[in-house]
C-alpha cells in the first residue's frame, strides 16, 4: 500500500517518543509499504510561537534571547535521545540552530516594528513543524532507512493568501508534489514533510490553520493518490467523548466522512474540520491509529463506514477555553439592525462568535467566544455601544464550557433533547444556553466550566455510548 502517515504534536513531544515514530515507519516499509511522513511541531511548541510573537510585538527585545534559547535547548535534548549517531546527532543540532538564528531575526524585527500581522505571524509558526520535521527525518537515518525533509513550499503545497487559515490550490499543488515527492518514493527515500505550513503563489510562508498537519496530510493523500491516510495520534481513534475526560468513552470503529467532519467541527479534537475535504472527492479512507498502541486497528473513516448504533446520539465533544457575553436592553426590542451591528463589530474586530442564542422578546443577545478575546470583545462592546440605539448592558461570564451532543439520527427523532436536559439537571447542572441549529445534527448548550465534564458524563450514561 502507499500511505501518508501524520503525527501529531503528541507523537513526537520528546525523543522517545520520536525513535517510536522511526520504529513505526520502519515496521511499516519492512512489510512493503510505501511511506509518506508529515510531522506536526513538537508539543506545545506552536502555542509557545504564538505566545512569544505576541509578546515581542510589545518590545521585549531581551526576552528574546531567553526564549530563543530554550527553544535550541528543548530540541536539542530531544535530539540527544532520539538520535544515537555521534555525528549525525551534531550535524542535526547545527541544523537546528541555523534554523533557530533565522527565527531570532523574525522576532527581532517584530520588536523593532513593533507590529505583528497576520502574515509575519505564520511565519514565525512555521519554525515548530520546520524544526519536528528535520529531527524526525533525521532520527529516520538514524534507523538505517533513506529520508529527505522538505517544507510545505518545498513539497509544491501551494495555497492563497488568507494567512493563519490558508486553503490549498489543488490542481497547481497537485502537480509541483507529484514531481518533487513522487521520484523520492519510487527510489524509496522516505519523504517527511513539515505538516501546518505551506506558501502562497508568491512564495511566501502561508499556515493552514490551527491543527493543519491533518490537512496537509489528506493534501499529500490525494495529490499521491494513496491507498489511505493515516492520522497518528495519542489516542485509540475518534471515540464517543474526549477520552482525557470521559474514561469510559469507546472508540468509534468506523465512521462515514459526513460524520466525522461533523465531529471535527463541532469541537472532538481528533481531526482539523477541514481535512477531509480533499478525500472525500478522490474515496481515499483515512484511518486515525494510535502511536502508543499501533496492534489496534483504529477508527476508519471512508464512504459508508457508519457508526453502528441503536441511539441517536453517537458522540459529545466539550470544549473549553470559552467566554459567553450578555447583551441586553430594552432599546433592542424593535430596532432593526441591532444584531447586525454586534456581529459586524466584532467581526471587524477579528472576534469569530463560536455560538448565538437569542431570545423572541429580542431583548438580550448571548454570544460564546474564545476566552482569550474575552477583554477586548467587551470593551470593543462597550465603547460601541455607547449612545447607540443597542442594548445597554453588556455583562461576561468568563469560565464557561459549550458541550455539543452530536447524531445523524438526531434529525428528526422526538424526545432527544428532553432527555440530554433531563439528564443534565438530574446532576443539578444549570444550563445557560442552548442552540439548535436547523441541520437537527447536533444539540450545543452552555454550563459553568466547573460543570462541564459532569454534564458530559451525564449524557454519555444516559445514551449508553460506553456499551
Ligand atoms: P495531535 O497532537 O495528534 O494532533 P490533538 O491533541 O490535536 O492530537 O488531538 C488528539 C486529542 O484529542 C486526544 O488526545 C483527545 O484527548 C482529544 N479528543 C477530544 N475529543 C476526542 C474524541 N471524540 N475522540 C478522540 N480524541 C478526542
Ligand atoms: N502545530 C500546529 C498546531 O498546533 C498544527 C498541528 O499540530 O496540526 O496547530
Ligand atoms: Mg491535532
Amino acid at each position: 500500500m502507499r500511505i501518508v502517515m501524520k503525527f501529531g504534536g503528541t507523537s513526537v513531544s520528546t525523543g522517545e517518543k520520536i525513535r517510536n515514530v522511526a520504529n513505526i515507519v520502519r515496521d511499516n516499509i519492512r512489510i512493503g509499504h510505501e511511506v509518506v511522513v508529515v510531522v506536526s511541531a513538537m508539543g506545545d511548541i506552536t502555542n509557545q510561537l504564538i505566545e512569544e510573537a505576541e509578546k515581542v510585538e510589545n518590545g521585549n527585545e531581551e526576552k528574546i534571547q531567553e526564549f530563543i534559547k530554550k527553544l535550541f535547548e528543548k530540541h536539542a535534548n530531544v535530539i540527544d535521545v532520539s538520535i544515537k549517531n555521534k555525528n549525525l546527532k551534531e550535524e542535526t543540532k547545527l541544523e537546528v540552530k541555523k534554523i533557530i538564528d533565522e527565527l531570532k531575526k523574525i522576532l527581532t524585527g517584530i520588536c523593532y516594528v513593533g507590529e505583528l500581522t497576520l502574515k509575519t505571524k505564520d511565519q514565525v509558526l512555521s519554525f515548530g513543524e520546520r524544526l519536528s520535521a528535520l529531527i524526525v527525518s533525521s532520527t529516520l537515518k538514524d534507523h538505517e532507512l533513506e529520508s529527505h525533509y522538505f517544507t510545505g513550499k518545498e513539497a509544491g503545497i501551494v495555497t492563497d493568501s488568507k494567512f493563519g487559515e490558508a486553503n490549498p490550490l489543488m490542481n497547481f499543488t497537485t502537480h509541483q508534489i507529484i514531481q518533487r515527492i513522487d521520484p523520492l518514493i519510487e527510489k524509496r527515500i522516505i519523504p517527511v514533510i513539515t505538516g501546518y505550513i505551506a506558501a502562497n503563489q508568491n512564495g511566501i510562508v502561508t499556515t493552514l490553520g490551527r491543527g493543519g498537519s491533518d490537512y496537509t496530510a489528506t493534501i499529500l493523500g490525494v495529490a499521491l493518490d494513496v491507498d489511505e491516510v493515516w492520522i497518528w495520534t495519542d489516542v485509540d481513534g475518534i471515540m464517543t467523548s474526549d477520552p482525557k475526560i470521559i474514561k469510559e468513552a469507546k472508540t468509534l470503529a468506523g465512521l462515514s466522512y459526513g460524520e466525522a467532519a461533523e465531529m471535527a467541527i463541532f469541537g472532538a479534537k481528533a481531526m482539523h474540520p477541514r481535512a477531509l475535504e480533499p478525500v472525500i472527492k478522490k474515496h481515499i479512507p483515512v484511518r486515525i491509529r494510535n502511536v502508543f498502541n499501533p496492534k489496534n486497528s483504529g477508527t476508519l473513516i471512508s464512504e459508508g463506514a457508519e457508526v453502528e448504533s441503536k441511539e441517536v446520539v453517537k458522540a459529545i465533544a466539550l470544549i473549553n477555553d470559552v467566554s459567553m457575553i450578555n447583551i441586553k436592553g430594552a432599546r433592542m426590542v424593535g430596532a432593526p439592525g441591532s444584531y447586525a451591528k454586534i456581529f459586524d463589530i466584532l467581526g471587524k474586530n477579528k472576534i469569530n462568535i463560536m455560538m448565538v442564542s437569542t431570545a423572541v422578546s429580542e431583548a438580550n443577545i448571548s454570544i460564546i467566544i474564545r476566552r482569550s478575546q474575552l477583554e477586548r470583545a467587551m470593551s470593543i462592546l462597550e465603547i460601541a455601544l455607547l449612545g447607540r440605539n443597542l442594548g445597554n448592558e453588556v455583562t461576561a461570564e468568563e469560565y464557561v464550557s459549550v458541550i455539543a451532543v452530536m447524531g445523524a439520527n438526531m434529525k428528526g427523532s422526538l424526545g432527544v433533547a428532553s432527555r440530554i436536559f433531563t439528564s443534565v439537571a438530574k446532576k443539578d447542572i444549570n444550563i445557560m444556553m442552548i442552540a439548535q441549529g436547523s441541520s437537527e445534527l447536533n444539540i450545543s448548550f452552555v454550563v459553568k466550566e466547573k460543570d462541564g465534564a459532569a454534564a458530559v458524563s451525564s449524557i454519555h450514561e444516559e445514551f449508553n455510548l460506553s456499551k
